[in-house]
């Protein structure tokens, strides 16, 4: 075991299609810094944009000690899997660790023999102790998990240098400009029943150190500003004292990020507050429109607090993202309830997502022991497939109101009815034609996905 010299940090590509944007790989970026102090030489191949960067890198006679890879979700892990053995023929006696929430919550998914260590939940210490002590190779990974993770998430800049030759393709889609990413908070306090990411960062809920963000928040060059976390919003006097901050910096960003809709309801004035630095745009899990399916998810919020979060953001001038879930017990009236509430509460663009119950979560348990997972094929389990056995109609029939829903709410009739906002009419026209594509895609998609299930399920 000897301390490594030269580190390569590799970011997978994703199986999905991008609907808000191409972001950098903030979590190798933070992992180079944290390498580079410790005296390393670091390498970051983006695979998105590089999908030979491994075979150049080796016929430059490069020869990592080292190799980070980061993983996405469940729908990635056979390429993360495959991208290990790849670097594995290449580089045989290079050391490879994998790390992320997939791999937290399901390492059983992960080649044994292609990793030398998969860790479990937060990795910024252990990264750090990899780096200045080096590791030895296994011939089957070895599971690590840190047992002191401090209470707050603090690690150094993130180094954007090392994604410099990358950077050009780090933007939002639909017409946005160039868009930086950070994260302020890691995990969440709550526990809905659909959710990998409170299993995934071990029921953690840290918030990051705010000098640290304000300093990184200035070192960033672009306008917009995506914010990574999952719950910004869950501590008032975090959050509330984080916008102090960045009103004494100076700090105006164009930002993105997501909350739950009873922070926003019990605290409409820290939302203006964060509306007057530039937060635009709310990525909102309203989920349900009945308080009994919101008590199923556990999502433990009713639809009260959801309506008058909505409201609030837009009287502050956020938009509010709204994701609804669909889940396999629908009827077609209940379709129509969606589009109801779509209408009454003017959403500009709500995201419709079929329920999908990721492995290692709590649905995927119930789901798995009562049979009604039609496939297991990780392509399918993007958020855009249903994957669950419908309660009252066949498999195509359910995709076809689905289908119907999102022509409905994404329709030239809602946007001159008077019924999406305040949206402007070519960002509208830039969501209807993208949406259109979309469904193409998804006919296309779902014909295997209809080869791979019971055929009676149809
Ligand atoms: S509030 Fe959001 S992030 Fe937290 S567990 Fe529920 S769905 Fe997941």
């Amino acid at each position: 075991m000897k301390k490594p010299e030269h580190v390569l940090l590799i970011y997978p590509p994703l199986n999905n299609i991008v609907f808000f944007g191409t972001f950098e790989p903030l979590v190798l970026e933070i992992f180079s810094s944290i390498a580079k102090q410790e005296g390393c030489k670091v390498e970051l191949i983006d695979i998105r944009f590089d999908p030979k960067g491994l075979e150049n890198l080796a016929e430059k006679g490069y020869s990592p000690d080292l190799i980070g890879l980061a993983t996405h979700g469940y729908s990635e892990v056979s390429i993360v899997n495959e991208l290990a053995r790849t670097c594995r023929s290449i580089w045989p006696h290079a050391v490879i660790t994998v790390g992320g929430g997939q791999a937290t919550i399901t390492p059983e998914l992960f080649d044994a023999t292609a990793y030398d260590y998969l860790v479990k939940g937060p990795g910024e210490n252990l990264w750090r102790r990899f780096c200045r002590e080096g590791l030895s190779r296994q011939s089957e990974y070895q599971l690590i998990q840190d047992d002191h993770v401090s209470k707050e998430y603090t690690f150094p800049t993130p180094d954007r240098g090392i994604s410099e030759k990358y950077r050009q393709h780090y933007r939002l889609t639909r017409g946005g400009g160039r868009a930086a990413f950070i994260v302020m908070t890691q995990g969440c306090p709550f526990r809905c029943t659909f959710c990998a990411i409170w299993p995934a960062s071990l029921k953690l809920y840290r918030l990051r150190v705010i000098d640290e963000i304000v300093t990184e928040m200035k070192s960033i060059k672009e306008d917009y500003v995506y914010i990574g976390d999952d719950n910004t919003f869950a501590n008032y006097n975090f959050a509330n004292r984080l916008a102090d901050e960045f009103i004494a910096a100076g700090i105006y960003k164009k930002m993105v990020t997501a909350c739950r809709a009873d922070h926003i309801s019990k605290h409409p004035e820290l939302f203006e507050k964060w509306a007057s630095i530039g937060l635009k745009e709310i990525i909102i899990g309203i989920e349900a429109t009945s308080d009994e399916q919101l008590e199923q998810f556990n999502k433990a919020a009713n639809v009260a607090d959801n309506i008058k979060a909505i409201q609030i953001l837009k009287q502050c001038g956020i938009r509010p993202i709204v994701h609804l879930l669909v889940p396999p017990h629908w009827n077609h009236a209940d379709f129509d309830r969606l589009y109801d509430f779509i209408i009454e509460y003017r959403i500009e663009t709500p995201i419709i997502i079929p329920l999908t119950p990721i492995p290692g979560t709590k649905d995927y348990k119930m789901y798995k022991e009562k049979g009604e997972i039609v496939t297991e094929s990780e392509e399918f389990f993007t958020f855009n497939f249903n994957v669950l056995k419908p309660k009252h109609m066949g498999l195509k029939a359910f995709d076809h109101a689905y289908d119907r829903i999102e022509k409905r709410v994404y329709s030239l009739k809602r946007y001159f009815g008077g019924y999406c906002g305040d949206i402007k009419f070519m960002e509208y026209l830039r969501w209807y034609i993208f949406i259109r594509i979309y469904l193409l895609y998804l006919r296309k998609r779902r014909k295997k996905l209809y080869k791979l299930v019971n055929p009676a399920l149809l």
